[in-house]
């Protein structure tokens, strides 16, 4: 099982910045939307499970990772909430 340590990351950013922005739609589309984007963005940490258990210990080299995955997170949310993909109006975006 070949598992990108990014990911795992990349979601806890999620969970802990979305509530920090309001405008942010926070559907399935939107959250989707801000994961892939945020992803694409790092390079990913493979690792592989060959016992078949589940990683939970994360280890990115640096705190320097930590900052970057925050800050392209903060990026993704800033973008996907001026133009959500599944259509929602963000009232950012209604301001002239
Ligand atoms: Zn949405």
């Amino acid at each position: 099982m070949i598992h990108n340590l990014v990911e795992e990351h990349v979601v806890a950013a999620y969970d802990a910045m979305r509530p920090h922005f309001p405008d942010f739609c926070g559907c399935a589309v939107c959250r989707e939307d801000a994961l892939v984007y945020t992803l694409n963005r790092l390079p990913a940490r493979y690792v592989a499970s060959t016992t078949g258990s589940v990683v939970t210990e994360v280890n990115l080299e640096k705190e320097q990772s930590r900052a970057a995955i925050e800050v392209a997170m903060m990026d993704s949310l800033r973008k996907i909430s001026m133009a959500p993909r599944c259509g929602r109006r963000s009232t950012a975006a209604q301001q002239p």
